[in-house]
């Protein structure tokens, strides 16, 4: 823990905020998960490759995320150093009269309703996905019709040895949940959203629309991480779960959505051993009776 211990050292120097024994049911969107080490919370780019270059010095690899929001983590927590880009690296700006640049921890609301305020269209189908930019580059995020390829045109990141550096169109690999960043070694910083002028009202009218769907459709009244399973080629895992009678089934505290059975919920007091156990016997019940494999989209962590 030497090597852990001048990171924390290096930061307090350099005025970066951490957490010790930070609990990861309070940065999580299903409320599960274990203590994590220690949790860095850089303000801004400086302070986030400062950080980086501490931990490449230190041969230690950060675990990063952003709003917890499609992530289960260890009921054991996570070791070594994590650091969060949510809330505490949000920058937001036009670069023209169309395009916004957008740092990654800004919540994917504020930057619908920064659009909206300056009468751009081309995000409302984001408006609800209670991630951050940076995760939402990530997981290309998506939503009723339109996912995160169809606005950003250039993403900004930092290496583990903290060298900066940006990507562009095709280069950012997105595709169905997945861009050139997933299951890489980059912290992304930033992106830029490429819109079209529209009107006000309308851009806002759509995005309340979205939003009375989602209140409709979604269990939102419980922890969850949205879709818990990829949809199959072809197919909408909700619709093979309800088919196979799994809708409400349960282990412990943790349930298929009685409302929608696309989303996992934490029904109270469920551990994340209990969500991965569910997820594993609903794919297994899906495969057997369906012949259709289930992937989970959910990150695990631990
Ligand atoms: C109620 C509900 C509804 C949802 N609806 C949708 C939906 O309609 N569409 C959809 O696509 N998703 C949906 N989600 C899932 C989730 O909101 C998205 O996947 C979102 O993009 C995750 O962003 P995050 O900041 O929370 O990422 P996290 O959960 O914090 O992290 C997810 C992954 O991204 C990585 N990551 C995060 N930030 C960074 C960064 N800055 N640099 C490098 N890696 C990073 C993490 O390591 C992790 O592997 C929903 C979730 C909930 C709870």
């Amino acid at each position: 823990m030497n090597n852990i211990q001048n990171i924390i050292e290096g930061a307090e120097k350099a005025g970066i905020s951490y957490r010790l024994d930070a609990p990861m049911s309070e940065y999580t969107s299903f409320r599960t998960g274990g203590k994590a080490d220690v949790v860095f919370l850089p303000s801004s780019e400086l302070q986030l490759r400062s950080l980086l270059r501490m931990c490449s010095d230190e041969e230690v690899k950060p675990f990063v995320f952003g709003n917890g929001s499609n992530l289960l983590v260890s009921d054991d927590g996570i070791r070594g150093v994590s650091i969060r880009l949510a809330n505490n690296f949000e920058e937001i700006r036009l670069l023209d009269e169309t395009t916004i640049y957008c740092s990654a921890g800004t919540k994917l609301a504020t930057l619908c309703k920064f659009a909206m305020e300056h009468s751009l269209t081309g995000l409302e189908f984001a408006y609800g996905i209670p991630g951050s930019v940076g995760g939402a580059v990530y997981m290309n995020a998506g939503a009723y019709g339109g996912d995160m390829k169809d606005v950003i045109t250039c993403c900004t990141h930092i290496d583990y040895a903290g060298n900066p550096g940006k990507l562009t169109g095709d280069m950012l690999g997105f595709s169905y949940r997945t861009s050139i960043y997933t299951g890489k070694y980059f912290v992304i910083t930033g992106a830029v959203f490429s819109l079209q002028k529209g009107v006000k009202e309308e851009i806002n009218a759509k995005m309340q629309e979205i939003m009375g769907k989602r209140i409709e459709k979604q269990p939102l009244d419980l922890p969850s991480a949205g879709s818990f399973f990829r949809h199959p080629k072809g197919y909408y895992a909700s619709a093979l779960i309800e088919q196979c009678g799994l809708k409400g089934f349960s282990v412990g505290g943790a349930q298929v959505s009685e409302k929608h059975s696309g989303f996992v919920v934490n029904k109270g007091g469920a551990t994340t051993a209990e969500i991965m156990e569910l997820g594993r016997l609903v794919a297994e019940k899906v495969l057997n009776e369906t012949g259709v494999e289930l992937e989970r989209e959910v990150k695990y962590i631990g």
